[in-house]
């Protein structure tokens, strides 16, 4: 057990009036010191996990009418003793209550001690408890799916998976070192070789994953773009047509950019039609709206680059899309208007998707064409997915010493070297889970937690 038990207390609901809030409390002896301002059965004498009414009470006075929670050590969120008070949700009445704690001995949490706590007294590891955080900023079915998935440590046990191969990869080579002065030499090279490959593999593989991470996280940037008249806004409107509430004008943006949110597979989509690509670059107006589009275009994760297939030829077409800075870009090619166009001018349009954004035709394969686009089939159900920026970064600090045993192999390094190096690749990783903490690490993780967490 961790032993900085002092009784800490939080609101552990959000600030402002409701019908009830929920002021938590953990630590050595909050059971006792919570039954002796509580008229009501002696909360010292019940078992864990039950509930009593009765009065908090100030000398004479009465704060509230309550329910305490209480939860025995170990068996409550922080492995401490817990108490959680449910009391009206009024501000001056929660205030009190916190007051009178303090008067008490009890110190207000700092952000996220609750779940520190839980993690320094082995509740779950650090990548869990940082999923708690997310879990609670979920705001899409898929966000919430991935989050929840990290807490019950699914990416935990992949990670566990990884260090253990190092661990034994490590003890292999330190093994042979033992008996060096025979000259014994019992491992394979190519078995290590491909023993660090199947390794950096499953980095690789959590490494990319993040680039879905972040999408379901941030959601997916849509730039549409194309000539006036393409049919933009109608595109838009076919989207998102049964969120079309969303869509609205973005204040300080320009006139004609608006914005709108579709959720597809539980990932959200904002749409931004933009409206700078013209013709007439000469006009200096115009070339700024064209600069402000491409500055948009950049920070977009997809751009749908439209073409009106009733007045534009593939050549021109192709041409726009030069003019404009789109090469290099993710760009979706989309041909509309298809029920306008002369079935020969189509033939040319072969890497392009056909729609008619006015009837909704082609909008559905659109939509398939989007998510296939994040590489995330709904199908699949969820496998290990990255989520935390933190926890990127050690794994690509894993991967670069993994691959530096892989060049030590090759070049025939000595056991000691390529132990080193296998070492920072385990550090690396040891860092996500919590195996190695250092206080800044937890500072840096928990002061994002809000209070009360
Ligand atoms: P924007 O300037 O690119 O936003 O284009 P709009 O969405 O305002 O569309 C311009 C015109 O094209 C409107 O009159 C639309 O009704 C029309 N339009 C859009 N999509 C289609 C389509 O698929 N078929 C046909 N026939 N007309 C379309």
């Amino acid at each position: 057990m961790h032993p900085n038990q002092d009784p800490i207390i939080a609101l552990a609901t959000p600030q402002g009036v409701s019908a009830i809030a929920v002021v938590r409390l953990s630590g050595k002896g909050v059971i006792g010191i919570v039954n002796g301002l509580f008229c009501g059965s002696d909360l010292t004498q019940q078992a864990s996990h039950t509930i009593h009414f009765g009065l908090i009470k100030k000398g004479d006075t009465t704060i509230d009418e309550v329910l305490v929670s209480i939860f025995i050590a170990p068996h409550s969120f922080t492995k401490e003793d817990s108490v959680e008070i449910s009391c009206h949700g009024a501000p001056f009445i929660v205030s009190a209550l916190i007051e009178l704690f303090v008067a008490h001995g009890v110190r207000i949490a700092e952000p996220g001690e609750f779940t520190k706590r839980a993690f320094l007294n082995g509740r779950f590891d650090l990548a869990q408890a940082e999923a708690v955080a997310d879990l609670i900023a979920a705001d899409s079915a898929l966000a919430h799916q991935t989050a929840l998935h990290q807490m019950r440590g699914g990416f935990s046990s992949a990670l566990q998976e990884l260090r253990k191969a190092l661990r034994h990869f490590a003890a292999m080579l330190t093994l042979e070192l033992d008996f060096a002065e025979e000259d014994v030499e019992f491992l394979d090279r190519k078995e290590l070789h491909k023993l660090a490959d199947a390794l950096i593999k499953n980095l690789t593989s959590l490494i990319d994953s993040f680039q879905l991470g972040n999408v379901i996280k941030q959601g997916v940037a849509v730039a549409i773009v194309g000539k006036p008249n393409v049919g933009k806004s109608t595109l838009l409107n076919a989207l998102l047509q049964e969120e079309r509430a969303i869509v609205s004008p973005i204040a300080g943006t320009t006139r004609d950019t608006i914005e709108g949110i579709l959720h597809l597979g539980g990932i959200p989509f904002r749409f931004v039609d933009t409206a700078g690509l013209r013709e007439n670059t000469s006009d200096a107006i115009e070339a700024i709206g064209i600069e402000r589009t491409k500055a948009q275009l950049k920070k977009a994760f997809i751009v749908l680059y439209l073409v009106d297939l009733s007045n534009t030829t593939f050549k021109q077409a192709a041409a726009d899309l030069v003019r404009w800075g789109l090469e290099g870009l993710p760009v979706l090619k989309i041909g509309n208007k298809i029920d306008l166009a002369p079935a020969a001018a189509l033939e040319n349009f072969k890497d392009y998707l056909l729609i008619a954004a006015q009837t909704g035709s082609g909008v559905a394969q659109l939509k398939d064409k989007l998510l296939e686009l994040v590489a995330y089939k709904p199908t699949d159900g969820l496998a290990t997915v990255v989520i935390n920026a933190r926890h990127y970064d050690r794994l690509q600090k894993s991967k670069q010493a993994l691959t530096a045993v892989i060049t030590g192999l090759e070049q025939k390094r000595s056991n000691e070297l390529l132990v080193v190096d296998i070492n920072s690749a385990l550090y690396a990783l040891g860092e996500i889970t919590g195996e190695i903490t250092t206080e800044e690490i937890l500072g840096e993780i928990f002061s994002k937690f809000c209070i009360g967490k």
